[in-house]
């Protein structure tokens, strides 16, 4: 297999790859490539467990590492190497695509990572301190390993560059915006993927109105007009909007002021506070996994859901303001593809919003939920944001491909 494109996604304790055959599509007329397998090392440095999935999802390897053989990205890539030179010896890659949380104010496209461009990534590493060296560390490995193929960065803010300004901003004094404390937005892959494929599934929708939760682990929700991103729930970092499984969502920035005055807490407390112990977490005193909440008796785990609820709806309002009305809501990630009794409660008492789901629908987990004569239709579709990124990365480094 030439014209192979490898996607990393490199985390604080984990590598997710994806292996993509850039001469073949799984969906014709797609312009994406192939997927080939996927899998991840998670427990970096800790409890190392390596798991893999062949094209159709079959899992075909699942095991325990030893700690020093995941102690650091680069030896979990050497894992990960390893897995493909076994199954797919034939495979030559061409390209190596990255997720790369922040790509700054200046990137709406991919790019690829030179010195040049590895050392201006880095100076956006204090907007994202959780995830961008993480990321960066993964491009590292991965130039390491595979010297003469381009690496290159995927961003989650580039779709949201077109964001009209007053969705860009905060009412700071503006040397502050200046200087790049704006509203970056997130899930910019997962938003991407959904977008393209309304373009080819339902492409009245797609140059149409469209709300997209992505509610998973992370949550955000976006407005895409004429596929383009008009406003999204996620700020300056990945913390504001709807609460997440350990993230706060949108908090009055005076609570922080009072922590810091009354409590005495420093940049890294708040830090854990607002990533690490708030959310679903935070909130239930349970468990961050909305499964466990779902399944749990205790009232706390019931006020945590309502919260989550409730936030997520009064965002569909705040996004169909921004859009003047909707003509489809898509969910999407872990909670918003599977959780039938979520989807449910966010679109309860929606007909103001021409919005209503049809029960049987919902629960059978259908592509298309809507009630019959709903106006605005309702769609669970699965993100990939994998396949975006080897799509971005084939296009961006020029690497001819059959599908593209
Ligand atoms: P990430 O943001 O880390 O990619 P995912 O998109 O995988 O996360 O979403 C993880 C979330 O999805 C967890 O809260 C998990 O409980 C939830 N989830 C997955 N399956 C279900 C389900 N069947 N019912 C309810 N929640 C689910």
């Amino acid at each position: 297999m030439t014209g192979a494109v490898l996607v990393l996604n490199a985390g604080s304790s984990s590598i997710k790859f994806a292996l993509f055959d850039g001469t073949g599509t799984d969906v014709p007329g797609s312009g994406d490539p192939a997927e080939v397998c996927r899998g991840r090392v998670e427990g970096l440095g800790e409890q190392p467990r390596f798991r893999a999935q062949d094209e159709c999802g079959t899992p075909v390897e699942a095991r325990d590492l030893a700690p020093g053989e995941a102690s650091s990205h680069a030896a979990a890539l050497d894992v990960i190497l390893e897995f493909l030179a076994r199954r797919h010896a034939d495979a030559r890659i061409a390209v190596v695509g990255h997720r790369v949380v922040h790509g700054g104010a200046a990137h709406s496209r991919s790019v690829i990572v030179d010195t040049a461009m590895r050392a201006e990534l880095a100076l956006l590493e204090p907007l994202a301190p959780l995830h961008q060296p993480h990321n960066l560390a993964g491009i590292d490995a991965a130039r390491a390993a595979f010297p003469d193929a381009p690496q290159v960065a995927c961003f989650d803010t580039a779709f949201h560059r077109t964001h009209p300004w007053v969705n860009d901003t905060f009412a700071l004094p503006r040397a502050l915006y200046d200087e790049g404390i704006r509203r970056y937005g997130f899930h910019g892959l997962s938003y991407d993927y959904i977008s393209s494929r309304l373009r080819q599934t339902h492409p009245t929708l797609a140059s149409g109105r469209v709300v997209v939760a992505h509610l998973g682990n992370g949550a955000s929700m976006c407005a895409i007009k004429d596929g383009r991103s008009v406003g999204s729930s996620m700020g300056f970092t990945a913390l504001d909007g709807l609460p997440m499984g350990t993230r706060c969502g949108q908090l009055d920035p005076g609570v922080l002021l009072y922590l810091m005055s009354a409590k005495g807490m420093d940049a890294p407390a708040l830090t854990d506070l607002l990533y690490n112990r708030s959310g679903l977490k935070g909130l239930s005193g349970i468990s961050a996994d909305m499964r466990v909440l779902e399944a749990s008796e205790e009232p706390h785990a019931a006020q945590a859901i309502d919260y989550f609820v409730y936030r997520v709806r009064r965002e569909i309002g705040a996004m169909a303001a921004t859009v003047a009305g909707i003509d489809a809501l898509v969910f999407t990630g872990g909670i918003g593809e599977n959780s039938a009794l979520i989807r449910a409660r966010i679109c309860e008492n929606m007909d103001w919003l021409g919005l209503s789901v049809d029960a049987a629908r919902n629960a059978a987990n259908e592509a298309d939920i809507s009630a019959p004569g709903s106006r605005c239709r309702v769609l669970v579709i699965r993100t990939n944001e994998e396949v975006v990124i080897a799509r971005h990365s084939l296009h961006v480094a020029g690497v001819s491909s059959a599908a593209t």
